[in-house]
């Protein structure tokens, strides 16, 4: 895929189990981690943007059109050690 956007993730890499932690507190649990892929955000990366921005996949919801969180800064997810 793009590989400067897996260089640019720093410790938390597309398919990692992290926790969600930020501003929208309907969301804290627990998500899959993927980079985000919105407009916004490849145009950042392909500028060479150091701040990575994530989309967090709930690994228990089985609905394919089911809605997931975009934009999730790095500041907002720790990598969980569920999967260590
Ligand atoms: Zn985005």
């Amino acid at each position: 895929m793009h590989d400067t956007l897996f260089r640019a993730l720093d410790l938390i890499e597309p398919g990692d189990l992290v926790l969600y932690h930020g501003s929208i507190t309907d969301w804290h649990g627990l998500y899959l981690a993927a980079p985000c892929d919105c407009t916004p955000c490849v145009r950042d990366y392909n500028r060479g943007d150091n701040d990575v921005r994530y989309r967090l996949i709930d690994p228990f919801e089985e609905e394919p059109d089911a809605p997931t969180l975009r934009c999730a800064r790095r500041h907002s997810i720790s990598r969980s050690t569920a999967n260590a």
